[in-house]
């Protein structure tokens, strides 16, 4: 068998993800389902700690990383609300992650700033994984949405995913198209209002692959021919005038009348938390998989990651 390619590696961009290795990626999170299926845990990281580093709120990535461990026998130390201080200003971060990375195997970092967890991985003397880096990526996030999106359609080469709302902000959209760029025939639609378009540069770098690339603001011009519904909040914590926040913030609702004009055999999906982008009367829907198939999956993919990281 081929060695493990991340074994040992830090985990920082959702570009280390290539159609090579999410093979190994999608079979290993395929045996973590059949396991927690099954048995529910079993103890292969036994002996084992990970450190979760957690500057900004979370909910989700956090719990999903701690279960994940202890699901595979591992220990962890849960820091959540750890007190922000500028990685430019202060020495915290690297004091910080150099501590914890002498009491444990691996170190999960989310911090609000942009490139932080690379900062960190440069300190750690363990592997880091960036458990988002402000408005800049978060390859976990995109590694479970790509799961749940190859997982339900058996492909990825050919859907037309559209990506609807603060796509300049959102660092799961950034992180999930870079993968789903490498797919050929893939469409990527991002609907935003003008405000909150992707960043020019990602846009740029996306345009390299073969894919197509569409942005418009109105939902309904693509809404008809998407597979793949990817909805995202407004990000609130980004915006200095919280007024143009309160304008923007409900520029795109799902409802079921505008699920209507989606394909029958479409899938909406949302990283969370939602802050009325979605309309609960949309969770009964058939197509909704954002609190079944994309929340389990979030655990599985980082049960496998720590797996791949951790053991040869
Ligand atoms: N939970 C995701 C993140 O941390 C999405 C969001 O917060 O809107 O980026």
């Amino acid at each position: 068998m081929k060695q493990n390619p991340f074994l040992a590696v830090d985990i920082l961009t959702a570009d280390q993800f290539t159609k090579e290795n999410l093979q190994l990626v999608v079979r290993t999170v395929k045996d973590m389902e059949k396991l927690v299926l099954k048995k529910g845990a079993n103890d292969i990281l036994k002996g084992k700690i990970m450190t979760a580093l957690f500057y900004e709120p979370s909910s989700r990535t956090f719990g999903s990383f701690i279960t994940a461990m202890q699901r595979l026998g591992g220990g962890f130390i849960p820091l959540q609300g750890v007190t922000y201080s500028s990685v430019s200003k202060g020495e915290s971060l690297p004091d910080t992650v150099r501590t914890f990375a002498n009491y444990s195997d691996i170190v999960v970092i989310r911090h609000p700033e942009v490139g932080s967890a690379k900062i960190a991985a440069e300190f750690s003397s363990k592997p880091v994984i960036n458990g988002g880096d402000g408005v800049g990526e978060h390859p976990t996030q995109a590694l479970l949405d790509f799961y749940t999106i190859i997982n339900h359609f058996g492909k990825i080469a050919g859907l037309t995913i559209t990506m609807v709302g603060d796509l300049l902000n959102g660092r799961t959209i950034h992180s999930l198209s870079r993968i789903l760029s490498q797919y050929n025939g893939v469409k990527l639609n991002f609907v935003s209002p003008k405000l909150l378009k992707l960043p020019s540069e990602l846009k740029s770098r996306l345009e390299l692959h073969k894919i197509i690339i569409y942005e418009c603001e109105k939902l309904s011009e693509v809404l008809s021919d998407t597979d793949v519904l990817y909805i995202t909040r407004v990000q609130k914590e980004r915006f200095t005038d919280l007024g143009i926040y309160e304008k923007l913030k409900h520029h795109y609702i799902i409802t079921t009348d505008v699920l209507k004009n989606a394909k029958k055999t479409a899938i909406v999906m949302h990283p969370f938390p939602r802050v009325g982008e979605i309309s609960m009367d949309v969770d009964n829907d058939k197509r909704a998989l954002y609190i079944t198939d994309q929340m389990r999956n979030g655990m599985y993919v980082r049960m496998a990651l720590l797996k791949l990281i951790l053991l040869p």
